[in-house]
Parts: C-alpha cells; sequence; structure tokens
C-alpha cells in the first residue's frame, strides 16, 4: 500500500515533536550525594543516580556510572537522596480537610497529591475505594504525574456468613482491586468480631484468585490465628497484650510483615487538647486553620477526653511501642503505614510523625527508612518500587539534611521525584 508522502511526513513532523517536547527520552543524573537506596546497605557517598523514562538506569560512586553527555546534570552534592515513602496502610479519596464523605475521583487524586508533596509516593489504600480509583491505580507508565502511586482493596470485606464475605471478595475482584482487606476485630468490645470461620473462607477466596489480604486486628491471639489462616500483613500492632515467643516464631516463619499505625493510636485521643503539631509549619504548609478549628472546640476536645475508647488507645500505645521494638529487634519485617486518610489522621504529615514515634520506640533511622521502601515494596509484592536500583521507578527524596543523624531530617525536602519527575509544592496557601 502507497503511503501518501504529505501524510508520512505529517505523521514524522508529530512523532518528533512529541519526542522533543518529552522530558522522559533525555538522560538526568544527580550528583554529588549521598544515596541511601533503601536496601538497608551502606549508602553511597559522593554518589550518582542516572535516570532515563522515569526509571533509575544505574546507581553508584561518581567515576562509576557513565553520565552520558547529553544528560540533564543536578548538583546535589551535601544533600541525600533516599526512596520515595511507602505508606502500606493509608486510605484515599474519602476525606477532605478533616470531614469524611467526600469520594470523588478528583478527591482521590486530591488525596494523592497531598501525600506526593510530603515524600509519600505510593500510597496501598486498604479499604474504602470506590469504582473511580480503578483507573487512578499504581498503573503508572504514564508518568509524569504530581500524585502518588495507588494500589486498592476495595470495599473491606465482611459478611456474617462465608458466603457473604467471599461474594463481597467476588465484587472486588470485578471492580479491579490490587488486594484484599478484612477487619477482625470488636472495637473493645463493642461490636461483633468476623469469625475465624468466615475469614478463613475470605482468605482462602482471595489466594485463590491471586490476591493478598492484609489484615486488621487489634488482639494478640487474633493475629496469631490471622497468621496461622494465611494473612499476608498484619495492618495495626498488637495492642492488647505484649507479644510472645510463640508469636514472634509464627510470623517469622510466615515471613509475614507487621505494619505498626502508631499513629492511628495517637489520633484517638490527641485532640482531646489543642494538638501541638497545630503550630507545626510543616503541618501548615497542607493544612490551614480553618480545616483544624472544629478540632480547637473546647467541648468536642472534652469529649475525646472523657472518651472511654480513646483513653484505652492511649493507654495501650505503650503496649503497641513495646511489640515494635520487640519484633524489630526478633528480625521480623516492619512495614511502614499509617492509617491515615481517614478524617483527623492527616495524610502526608502523619506519616512523619509515625516515622518520629517508630524511632521514640527504638528503632533506628536507617530501620525506619528500610520499612518506608524496600519492606512496603517486597511485603506486598509492589513491583519495581521501594528501593533505588537499575530498572526500578525513579521515585525518591532529595533531603537538604542527613536523615541517618535523624529521622526528623526527613523533614527537610529538597525535592520530591516520581517516576523522575518533580512534584511541585503548593505556591500558595492550602485549600479550604
Ligand atoms: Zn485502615
Amino acid at each position: 500500500m502507497n503511503h501518501s508522502p504529505l501524510l508520512l511526513l505529517l505523521f514524522l513532523s508529530v512523532f518528533c515533536c512529541k519526542e522533543r517536547e518529552s522530558s522522559t527520552d533525555v538522560y538526568s543524573a544527580f550528583t554529588g550525594g549521598t544515596i541511601v537506596d533503601g536496601s538497608g546497605g551502606v549508602p553511597i557517598e559522593n554518589g550518582v543516580l542516572l535516570i532515563k523514562e522515569g526509571r533509575v538506569v544505574a546507581i553508584g560512586e561518581m567515576g562509576e556510572v557513565d553520565v552520558p553527555e547529553n544528560a540533564f546534570v543536578k548538583d546535589v552534592t551535601g544533600k541525600t537522596i533516599i526512596p520515595g515513602l511507602i505508606n502500606a496502610h493509608g486510605h484515599v479519596g474519602d476525606v477532605k480537610g478533616i470531614e469524611g464523605g467526600h469520594y470523588s475521583r478528583d478527591n482521590v487524586i486530591e488525596n494523592l497529591s497531598i501525600y506526593a508533596r510530603y515524600g509519600v509516593t505510593t500510597v496501598v489504600s486498604l479499604g474504602g475505594d470506590k469504582e473511580e480509583a480503578v483507573s487512578l491505580r499504581h498503573v503508572n507508565d504514564n508518568f509524569p504525574q504530581q500524585r502518588a502511586r495507588l494500589y486498592i482493596a476495595g470495599e473491606v470485606v465482611t459478611g456474617q456468613t462465608p458466603e457473604e464475605a467471599v461474594s463481597m471478595v467476588d465484587q472486588n475482584h470485578k471492580m479491579g482491586v490490587d488486594f484484599m482487606k478484612i477487619r477482625v476485630d470488636d472495637n473493645l468490645g463493642t461490636s461483633t468480631k468476623m469469625t475465624e470461620e468466615v475469614y478463613r473462607a475470605v482468605i482462602n477466596r482471595s489466594h485463590g484468585l491471586g490476591y493478598k489480604i492484609p489484615t486488621h486486628m487489634y488482639y494478640l491471639e487474633d493475629a496469631k490465628k490471622l497468621l496461622d489462616a494465611g494473612s499476608d500483613l498484619l495492618a495495626h500492632s498488637v495492642r492488647n497484650q505484649e507479644v510472645d515467643d510463640s508469636f514472634i516464631e509464627l510470623i517469622k516463619e510466615k515471613q509475614i510483615g507487621y505494619c505498626p499505625t502508631l499513629t492511628r493510636e495517637l489520633s484517638t485521643y490527641v485532640y482531646g487538647d489543642t494538638a501541638s503539631f497545630f503550630s507545626d509549619p510543616f503541618f501548615l504548609r497542607e493544612y490551614d486553620q480553618e480545616t483544624i478549628a472544629p478540632l480547637l472546640d473546647p467541648s468536642r476536645q472534652e469529649k475525646t477526653r472523657n472518651s472511654q475508647s480513646a483513653q484505652t488507645y492511649q493507654a495501650q500505645l505503650p503496649v503497641a511501642y513495646a511489640n515494635l521494638k520487640i519484633l524489630n529487634d526478633a528480625g521480623v519485617p516492619i512495614v511502614f503505614g499509617t492509617d491515615s486518610g481517614v478524617p483527623t489522621r492527616f495524610m502526608g504529615y502523619f506519616e512523619h510523625l509515625e516515622m518520629e514515634m517508630m524511632a521514640e520506640a527504638g528503632l533506628t533511622p536507617m530501620e525506619i527508612i528500610v520499612s518506608a521502601t524496600k519492606n512496603a515494596a517486597e511485603y506486598l509484592e509492589l513491583e519495581k518500587l521501594g528501593v533505588l536500583a537499575p530498572g526500578f521507578w525513579a521515585d525518591f527524596i532529595v533531603l537538604n539534611a542527613d536523615p541517618l543523624m535523624d529521622i526528623r531530617n526527613l523533614r527537610e525536602l529538597d525535592g520530591i521525584y516520581i517516576g523522575g519527575v518533580e512534584v511541585e509544592q503548593r505556591v500558595s496557601s492550602p485549600a479550604k
């Protein structure tokens, strides 16, 4: 068949211009900084991170990596590069300000953008995910983007009978989710717990369809039974008592991650008073006075102070701290997560608080970074994410201060990159 020369010319010119306009067909190199690659290994001093088409091409010491002549070079001497943070237990789309009930495609995007501006470059949303989120999922080949990558679990699977619950698994599957999620908890004795018969059926069905199934739990005994039944992630801390040897043995044998979500507990009681972070400029860059005003209301604060459940969760936070330290020291993989994206659990900022709480529990900055990068990706099988290595997505943060000296230095954001493209920070005050 003969192509018209004019058409061919038109095609070529469109193609060429498109190529030239794209920032993704050229190399970029970040040179001179210290690179913490997420693996937990020795940081690379005076490093080079070479990127092309959104992915890492090479990483190493200066002189070891060939930087092509036409590469865009950014000197990051004196700065530290770490992989973007992965929140393995968040939620997206429902919350605006401090209110729930705002689920929409735009709000999913807005929430993911807030996460991204704080350095959280991937969010695994464990429940409350609707149809609108399906096309916004991880499917990340369409870089550049200004929002965190997304994985979803659909609706949290519930049911009185195995049949009921399994049909919910099937509905989520039909919608097109990445994970299945269940809750095995009686909310401090106020609700009915999912039975073992039901959750075993849900786990089996989910595994049969190829899904990992992170589980919400609270009690040590439930955590053991869930591990035995095949749970793929404990999505909260064991909070009712200290973990014992049989639990440690079991979780290590199964090689399952443990996701502490300490800020979840914090959020239950911290608004009994005026939270100290309300005056933190790092908080205020995304959340303004109007947003937090209801949390300053004295009667609301009093109600929180007098809440029995808030008091119980607060009293059990030290148990969660102790368990985190015990499990970390026993070699159990700690997987970073916050349960943010629920009203009053502030997306993005809470991830930084969580890391600070993990440090208070006794984890080193390196252990915390690994939990929020390599471990989160590895134990949820998020492909090509979590570490900076050839072939992996170029999702990373450039920091103006050394996070290995103090985890709070993760607040010293110089730039956040997703698929090699810088995330723009807000230029004006937070949206109302
Ligand atoms: Zn959750």
